[in-house]
């Protein structure tokens, strides 16, 4: 992910506004490799912002997603999910118990379809998710 600087640059560049609140949340998605949910996000924003409102954090999201600076994604867990690793092609390892998302840099290059089950369809991207139970869960007795 760019930097915040870089990011407020782009911003700009692109005639939105940037203020210290999208800034804090720029900050807070430096290196996350958490993929918090947009809620998340507005919580750790509001303990360093309290004047921060959920519709900023949203917007400020949506606007970084229009311009390809993180990915939203939807791994089944019920929310939405930011993710700022946008610079690597990447998979995602899904915990079923505590809704955990984590990167896996696997190469998946040789999963094809066989043209019969494609029938015409155009592959040009493929998304897996590893659905378990992390190693956090897995410890804890249920
Ligand atoms: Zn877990
Ligand atoms: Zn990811």
């Amino acid at each position: 992910m760019k930097t915040v600087d870089e990011l407020s640059g782009a911003f700009r560049a692109q005639g939105l506004r940037v203020t210290p609140q999208r800034q804090a949340i720029f900050r807070l998605l430096q290196g996350n490799d958490e993929h918090p949910t947009v809620d998340s996000l507005f919580e750790l924003a509001r303990a360093q912002m309290p004047t921060i409102s959920l519709k900023t954090v949203y917007q400020t999201v949506h606007d970084l997603e229009a311009l390809g600076e993180v990915a939203l994604l939807d791994v089944g867990t019920g929310s939405v999910r930011v993710d700022p690793n946008v610079e690597h092609a990447h998979h995602h390892m899904i915990c079923t118990r505590c809704g955990k998302v984590r990167d896996v840099l696997v190469d998946v290059g040789a999963l094809r379809i066989p043209a019969r089950e494609r029938r015409g369809f155009t592959v040009d991207d493929v998304e897996v998710h590893f659905r378990g139970v992390c190693d956090e869960c897995a410890a804890r007795p249920r």
